[in-house]
């Protein structure tokens, strides 16, 4: 499931092929891929539209376009948008073709639960879902002393308050676990047991493990992340080759070692 490295990858393909560049064409052939306005206006509005800036907020992406429109996108379990020559055979899956002058940028989607909004680009930040986000953490307010304002009362597992889009945006189940793994502590601590060592240790995680994955996936790393890796084979720590223990935390499967996380 895409989580911030995953969205600011795709973030970065469309940047670099797609700002400067005019919509000639524009085919819904999933309705239900556009939640607003309707699929008709959504085509009408942004033919020969161009595209101006490619952002990211959370696990949102963001093209906006002249004429004050931006397109909201949220890829949810399986979508995904890729950039192919125009004559390139349609895809099963394909929801959404953006036609440019040379290449189209398509919607693909197996399952179905990604979505796309059409609004105004200074309304963007109201739109359902976006208006509740929290802070980036790649941003210039992700400091130390922000994460521990965040964390310091709540009584909820770590684990847990680091899905919580509301507190900080962007962290998905995958790289939740890889973060308490870097940073050494157990998935089950509560946010307000957690000492001034181990909130600076947790910063330097979310930044780094986020950073790591980005660069992984557009080429520039090795590896996505450490567990994330291992997490792929159901295998053993990394640090120490002990088993790694499974739980449900937050509703969803947790990966951690019971040895190195404390
Ligand atoms: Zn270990």
């Amino acid at each position: 499931m895409p989580e911030l490295p995953d969205v600011e990858a795709v973030a970065d393909l469309l940047r670099r092929r797609l700002v400067g560049r005019r919509i000639d064409r524009v085919r819904v052939l999933d309705h239900a891929v556009v939640r607003s306005p309707s699929a008709a206006a959504f085509a009408r509005r942004l033919r020969g539209r161009t595209v101006r800036h490619v952002s990211r907020r959370g696990k949102y992406l963001m093209l906006s376009m002249d004429g004050n429109l931006t397109v909201v996108g949220h890829l949810r379990m399986t979508g995904d948008f890729v950039v192919v020559p125009k004559r390139a055979p349609i895809h099963p899956h394909t929801r959404l073709v953006l036609g440019f002058d040379a290449a189209d940028v398509r919607f693909i989607d197996q399952r179905r639960f990604g979505h796309l909004d059409l609004v105004a680009t200074d309304r963007a930040a109201e739109l359902e879902g976006m208006r509740a986000l929290g802070t980036e953490p790649l941003g210039p307010d992700f400091t130390e002393e922000r994460l521990h304002a965040l964390l310091r009362t709540r009584r909820g597992a770590v684990k847990a308050l680091l899905l919580r889009q509301d507190l900080v945006a962007g962290i998905g189940n995958i790289y939740a676990d890889e973060i308490l793994f870097q940073a050494r502590l157990s998935p089950d601590r509560t946010g307000a047991s957690l000492r001034p060592a181990e909130l600076r240790r947790l910063h330097r995680a979310i930044v780094t493990s986020l950073r790591r994955g980005i660069a992984a996936l557009s080429g520039r790393g090795r590896t996505i992340g450490d567990l994330v890796e291992v997490r792929k084979r159901g295998g053993t720590c990394p640090r120490c080759r002990r088993a790694l223990r499974t739980a449900t935390i937050g509703g969803r499967t947790t990966y951690y070692c019971r040895h190195c996380q404390r």
